[in-house]
């Protein structure tokens, strides 16, 4: 393992002495991933255009279009003055408050993705308004880039701050075609370099020799090698491929491709974070130790996650088998670091289902989007933003005490990204990930095809998927059954028995489709429990489908004394009903999903009273 560790490293070391003439022969070769098609190994999913999947009315699309207006209503000159003011330039407007501020915590952090996310709005929508906004913030930012990079003089985030623009400045090329958004890219990259540390630094280390130690703690350069991967394809320029090289953490991968939990103590969302450049690397140089530290990486934080999916309580990772899981329910009201931990999350999951095809990266990221990012209270107008979920049994959601934190940059993100999160295609076909409302279209053999996916799912078990063709099509739907849909079954139109569909698998329907063709997928949402942590056995978490089911508490001093048979026999009174009871001698218990609670008082996990019956999986 280690003498491939060092071969993956050393090619890595020719590749770079090589990185110029290697861009343009990768230029002339076409995308990686046809590369890696063509060199025997099963090309990755593709991603769908953002345009191509539209949310139909729904919680979802409810969520995405209120955090583009929110966008909408910034004011551009607010959004400007940190960059203007620490260039020395006229800085008219006022200030957005909390982190944003030019002397603030974290200056101008959230523009980049700000700005991401208008472009990925504007891809969806196609609104005119929206791409406008972009352009003139793209303007306007170039404007007051300073070469000698004095924004990033004394910022506690240079790589943070920096790894955002690239981003945000991508988009504003790929998606609302601006013209600007490369130059300012380049120039972007000019001032920020000097601030930049030599290779990916770990959390919590000074980077620059001069500057305030102490500021510097904290940023992320093991994050930037994604975005600089993506702005070498976007603009051939070798210097990013180089660049995307340096920053790949792979002291850190080596260490988990290698089997060695590298995780706990770490900061949590930038590590996930960092996991999607080990992805990407994986698609670009088609390095294995860098799609198994992904895939290792994944599975480590899986066995370390609250039922909802999410991880991470005070932002940090815990020791396996430690029981620090069960611990932090007493009192760690940051329970997990919602819009950022799931955006990075979706991102990391999005990229292991491209490659791998392995339905439990599609279980666990249906998990995140309904059991936290669906339920975080929208950003309001003046900065309030959701940032922790709070696991304690005494539990309420409530706003970060600063306005404008890193999660109202991640927020807006996710939300645009839910549409590239619900169907993938491959050669063959398409993959069907989320069964939320919605309508898809795509080319599958040079047809224009559709599917309009109708659905209350996960509230209900039936989802109904209606395919448009200009005429007769063969290819494959594959729909994912969940690992815990025992029992579901698909039947195409409404013809003949119901075939059950394997739980853990996609379930591939190939046939000649024809307008009009609909397939009835039946995933039964059976009632189970999970255990926190194999040291606290007797606190366990009631899901129902892939939702976690939260005890509204009604009476803090006296929580209702359950047994785990108490627990399985919550029903609801109308089977769409957003609740769940249970009587209790006399006593109601009301159980929700996280996005059906406002600022009632819940817990999300419950202190069962009798010994573990043998055999229960909790
Ligand atoms: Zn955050």
């Amino acid at each position: 393992m280690h003498d491939r560790v060092n071969g993956t490293r050393r090619r890595l070391a020719q590749l770079g002495a090589l990185a110029p003439a290697l861009a343009r022969t990768l230029r002339a070769y076409g995308a990686p991933e046809q590369r890696l098609q063509s060199s025997g190994r099963r090309a990755a999913l593709a991603e769908l255009g953002y345009r191509q999947v539209q949310l139909c009315s729904g919680p979802l699309q409810r969520q995405a279009a209120e955090n583009h207006a929110l966008l909408m209503n910034l004011d551009e000159d607010s959004l400007l003055r940190p960059y203007r003011s620490r260039a020395g330039l006229p800085a008219p407007g006022t200030d957005l408050g909390g982190w944003y501020d030019s002397d603030a915590f974290a200056p101008g952090a959230t523009f980049g993705q700000w700005m991401s996310a208008l472009c990925r709005y504007h891809a969806i929508s196609g609104d005119g308004a929206t791409r406008a906004k972009v352009q003139r913030l793209v303007a306007a930012y170039a404007a007051s880039i300073d070469p000698q990079g004095k924004f990033y003089r004394h910022n506690r985030f240079p790589a943070y701050i920096y790894d955002k623009l690239v981003g945000g400045l991508i988009d504003a090329h790929r998606h609302a075609q601006d013209i600007g958004a490369l130059p300012a890219l380049m120039r972007t990259t000019q001032a920020a370099a000097p601030y930049l540390p030599a290779h990916a630094m770990p959390h919590g280390e000074g980077i620059k020799a001069g500057e305030d130690f102490s500021k510097h703690a904290w940023d992320e350069s093991y994050t930037l090698a994604e975005n600089q991967f993506f702005a070498w394809r976007e603009t051939g320029d070798a210097h990013y491929y180089a660049s995307a090289r340096r920053f790949l953490y792979d002291e850190f991968f080596a260490a988990l491709a290698a089997g060695h939990n590298a995780l706990p103590g770490k900061h949590a969302y930038s590590h996930v974070n960092s996991l999607s450049s080990a992805a990407q690397a994986y698609l670009t140089l088609g390095s294995p130790m860098h799609l198994r530290a992904a895939e290792n990486g994944f599975a480590m934080i899986d066995a370390q996650s609250f039922a909802t999916g999410g991880w991470g309580p005070n932002e940090h990772f815990v020791e396996p088998g430690s029981g620090a899981l069960g611990a932090s329910l007493e009192d760690q009201i940051r329970g997990f670091e919602t819009p950022c931990g799931a955006y990075a999350h979706f991102k990391l999951t999005r990229y292991l289902l491209r490659i791998t095809r392995n339905v439990l990266y599609g279980d666990s990221m249906e998990r995140v989007l309904y059991n936290t990012i669906l339920g975080a209270l929208p950003i309001e107008p003046d900065g309030n933003a959701f940032y922790h979920s709070d696991y304690t049994r005494n539990a309420q959601k409530c706003f970060n005490e600063n306005l404008w934190p890193c999660c109202s940059g991640t927020l807006p993100m996710i939300a645009a990204d839910y549409s590239i999160s619900t169907c993938l295609q491959a050669g063959d076909g398409l993959y069907v990930n989320l069964y939320v409302p919605a309508d898809v279209s795509w080319e599958q053999g040079g047809a224009s095809c559709g599917l309009s996916i109708r659905t209350a799912y996960p509230y209900e078990g039936s989802i109904l998927l209606t395919l448009s063709v200009p005429s007769p099509q063969t290819f494959v739907v594959y729909l994912r059954i969940p690992a815990w849909a025992e029992g579901a079954t698909v039947r195409v139109n409404s013809r003949g028995a119901r075939s059950s569909a394997q739980p853990g698998t996609f379930a591939a329907i190939r046939r000649e489709w024809r307008a009009g063709d609909r397939i009835e997928l039946e995933l039964p949402l059976p009632l189970r429990l999970q255990r926190v942590d194999d040291q606290h056995r007797d606190t366990v978490a009631l899901l129902a489908g892939p939702l976690a089911l939260m005890r509204l508490v009604d009476d803090p001093s006296e929580p209702p004394r359950l047994t785990r048979a108490d627990l399985l026999a919550a029903r609801r009174q109308d089977p769409r009903a957003h609740e769940w009871q249970l009587e209790l001698r006399g006593r109601t218990v009301k159980l929700r999903p996280f996005a059906d609670i406002g600022f009632e008082r819940y817990s999300l996990y419950q202190d069962v009273r009798e010994a573990r019956a043998g055999g229960s999986q909790a």
